[in-house]
């Protein structure tokens, strides 16, 4: 058993670099709003126009799912590509692993240029199955990438049949993150949270910290969007989490990988830590957690990310104009996809043609595949709400009752204290969920995640709960 487990990420380590919240109203031509990679990416790539820009950050940049991240830049993304085929086309996959290659490529170029101390460095990128069975799975990987140019071998991974690229890469994602808010500095606004948003004639009128910012254009960068309920984005995704542990290894390699069998496993090495990720469904996954997670690892942290309906990341506008755009849903793939997220937003902001801008286009029609897939994620969501709004926890400090003739969740420190939050999400009055790795209340519908006491951590929940005694 490891003596003093952390219920952080790794990354949270690295100290804080904080910039001043805002603290007066003010004009601009674009207000990006989340100050995590996407909002920092899309910030480094207007530096250069003449936009007036300003990011703001409710909290430290990059300390949201950025922060949580395994972080590693790679092109070989599980078998993404055969799950875009599967609601596209070849052609969408195709398209869809030139953007990543290009977005690798693009990454390194910024942090060569920028001279971002961030740890990056090559890490030779492993797709590899443990059951022989799904051994057809990778050979049909491999003859994606060899059909669409990709120098790619077929290898072992310690015994596992594999095949892996070379071109890919791993970083320290705050130390990044960190260098862009150095380059950003004079436009960033931290703990400046957007409470409000509305339209004005010609503009949209954010409300922050008491203080009006009005902008011309708005870019919502906040991991799971806010603030636009008629584009239905609820019931285009769904919500994955994902369990990490960094733990002590004597001999750290300089490989990463994930592999294609039923339980996913990814892994990646920093510094003498291995950081081992896996999915899973909601319910295992919690009772995995309970069983043999807690307690292994030096570190241990969930994390949560946004899974479109076809596999492919929500980048562009929703608006008919070039006026509110949104950048998410990157499928667990987010340090590509934000990256090239910075170079689409500004092409669209400048008029001028993005390769990608289509395939990306958050206004993509529906096809029958995805259809289908629409009922799954409302199924996932609703089947989400039920289990939330039943005892849903073994934990003894953990309770469920009525108050007032309001439903309340409880926490019970160690001193025998009570924490009572009212059994509610302010985004879709969804119930919450323990989670007992990092002591906060999640909602499993959308994601939002609250402290003890109710204070919202993460969105999309953009309010505070609390229960009045
Ligand atoms: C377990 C796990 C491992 C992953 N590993 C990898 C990997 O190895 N490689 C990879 O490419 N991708 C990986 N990803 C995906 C990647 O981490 C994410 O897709 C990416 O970090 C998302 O960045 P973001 O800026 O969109 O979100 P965030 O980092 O969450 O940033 C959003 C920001 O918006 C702010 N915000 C929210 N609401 C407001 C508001 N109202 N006002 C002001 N600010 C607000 C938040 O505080 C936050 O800082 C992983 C994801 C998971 C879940």
């Amino acid at each position: 058993m490891v003596k003093f487990m952390k219920t952080y990420s790794i990354w949270n380590e690295e100290k804080k670099v904080n910039l001043p919240s805002l603290q007066k109203d003010c004009t601009v031509d674009v207000a990006i709003i989340g100050g995590g990679l996407t909002g920092l990416s899309i910030g480094y790539q207007l530096k250069d126009t003449n936009f007036k820009t300003i990011i703001l950050e409710q909290n430290e940049c990059g300390r949201g799912v950025t922060s949580k991240s395994t972080a590693k830049i790679t092109y070989l993304q599980e078998h993404i590509y055969h799950k875009i085929k599967r609601f596209g086309d070849e052609k969408k996959a195709q398209k869809y692993l030139e953007s990543q290659r290009e977005a690798v490529v693009l990454l390194k170029e910024i942090i060569e240029k920028e001279k971002i101390a961030c740890d990056f460095e090559s890490s030779p990128s492993y797709l590899f199955v443990t059951d022989e069975k799904n051994k057809p799975k990778l050979d049909k990987e491999y003859q994606f990438y060899k059909q669409n140019g990709v120098n790619i071998t077929k290898t072992k991974l310690k015994n596992y049949p594999a095949i892996k690229v070379d071109d890919t890469y791993v970083f320290h994602p705050i130390k990044y993150i960190n260098g862009l808010k150095k380059i950003l500095k004079d436009q960033i606004y931290e703990n400046s949270r957007v409470e409000k948003i509305t339209q004005k004639e010609n503009e949209y009128v954010l409300c922050v910290n008491g203080y009006t910012v009005k902008a011309k254009n708005v870019v919502l960068a906040t991991h799971y969007p806010y603030f636009i309920y008629p584009f239905f984005f609820p019931l285009k995704n769904h919500v994955e989490t994902s369990y990490v542990k960094a733990i002590k290894v004597s001999k750290p390699l300089k490989i990463n990988g994930i592999n294609l069998d039923k339980e996913n496993l990814s892994f990646r090495f920093y510094k003498d830590y291995c950081l081992l990720l896996f999915h899973s469904s909601m319910s295992s996954a919690r009772k995995n957690l309970r069983d043999n997670f807690i307690e292994k690892g030096e570190y241990n942290w969930t994390n949560k990310d946004v899974i479109s309906n076809d596999y492919l990341p929500f980048i562009g506008k929703i608006t008919k104009d070039d006026s509110f755009l949104i950048a998410c849903g990157y499928n667990t793939w987010g340090f590509t996809n934000a990256t090239l997220a910075g170079r689409i937003i500004k092409d669209i902001l400048c008029k001028k043609k993005n390769k990608y801008s289509f395939l990306f286009d958050p206004k993509r029609r529906r096809n029958l595949n995805k259809f289908i897939r629409f009922f799954v994620d409302a199924g996932n969501t609703l089947t989400a709400i039920l289990k939330s709004t039943k005892k849903n926890s073994n934990n003894q400090n953990v309770e469920y009752r009525k108050m007032k003739g309001k439903s309340v969740a409880v926490y019970i420190d160690k001193n025998k204290k009570e924490h009572i939050v009212l059994n509610r999400c302010p985004h879709m009055k969804c119930g919450l969920v323990f989670n007992e790795v990092e002591k906060t209340w999640d909602c499993l519908c959308h994601g939002s995640r609250f402290d003890i006491d109710g204070k919202c951590l993460e969105g999309p929940s953009n309010q505070d709960i609390s229960f009045d005694l």
